[in-house]
């Protein structure tokens, strides 16, 4: 059987990891070449998106490292133009960048609002910006955004930045898909559950458990239906399945990848 992403060329934003272990975007960028995809595994920190790439040559992969910061509209431009430059043409778009500051509308800073605003929702808004018209122009291409269950629910800690910014990814993503719907470009968005990834270690442990963060593991698996945390990789293969052909017929959809954690907390 061929590989899933036979000849696609992707980009993965935040392909590297803010700590040790598998973020989200480390673990796709990997997933993707595995099933034949070249990457640009793209990252403001050169040096992780350095390690996601060396993962994915020492298991025979091909992976290009790029360093930018996807809020700033030069660097996504520059990023785009590396990936045709090395690799002809762009099939998939995978926006995995994201970060979280806690903080309700009272706590929290218009400096991290504005931060927050421009890492999570422009970023998006910038990559879609200069890849579809290079996709339109190839006849085609899946965008996967990485939203968050935190974007239609409530889950216990105010970090409103997050929250708008992950609604705004959601809808962000079915105007695309509509736009784009009948030119063989399709947008959906994964909206994750409580995760156990590096990210989660760096900006939530204070909140929830002092800095302990076996604690603060324990509060959030106590929080799922199942009782765990999902992981990087759950996210992984949800990416794989939108970017694949295996989902041509699915645009504009939110896909839920949470261990049922939205529904035990209701709309
Ligand atoms: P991660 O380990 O923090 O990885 C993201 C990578 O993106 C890091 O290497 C980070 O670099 C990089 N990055 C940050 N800002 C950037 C920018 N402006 N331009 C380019 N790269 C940038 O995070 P993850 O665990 O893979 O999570 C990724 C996505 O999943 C986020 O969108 C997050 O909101 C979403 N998500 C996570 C969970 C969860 O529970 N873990 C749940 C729902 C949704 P630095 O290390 O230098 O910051």
């Amino acid at each position: 059987m061929d590989p899933r992403l036979k000849e696609k060329v992707a980009i993965v934003t935040g392909a590297g990891s803010v700590g040790p272990g598998w973020g989200n975007g480390k673990a796709t960028a990997v997933l993707f070449a595995r099933h034949g995809a070249r990457v640009l595994a793209a990252d403001i920190n050169l040096a992780a998106a350095e390690e996601t790439r060396s993962i994915i040559e020492d298991e025979g992969g091909r992976c290009t490292a790029h360093e930018a910061d996807v809020s700033r509209g030069g660097d996504v431009e520059a990023m785009v133009e590396r990936c045709l430059a090395e690799y002809g043409r762009i099939d998939i778009l995978h926006n995995n960048v994201g970060i979280l500051e806690v903080g309700g509308c009272v706590e929290a800073s218009e400096e991290s609002w504005d931060r927050v605003n421009a890492v999570n929702l422009k970023s998006v808004f910038l990559t879609c910006k200069h890849v579809l018209p290079h996709m339109e122009r190839q006849g085609g291409g899946a965008i996967v955004n990485i939203s968050s269950v935190a974007g239609i629910r409530w889950l216990g800690v105010p970090y409103v930045s997050y929250s708008a910014t992950k609604g705004a990814v959601n809808q962000l993503t079915r105007s695309i898909a509509m736009q784009y719907a009948k030119k063989n470009i399709r947008a959906n968005a994964i909206l994750p559950g409580f995760m156990e990834t590096p990210m989660v270690v760096h900006s939530l442990s204070q909140t929830y458990s002092g800095g302990d963060v076996e604690k603060m593991v324990e509060i959030r698996n106590q929080l799922c239906p199942t009782g765990k945390m999902g992981d990087a990789w759950d996210v992984a293969h949800a990416a794989l399945y939108l970017a694949s052909d295996e989902a041509r017929y699915v645009t504009g959809a939110e896909l839920v990848v949470d261990g049922g954690l939205t529904c035990s907390i209701g709309a």
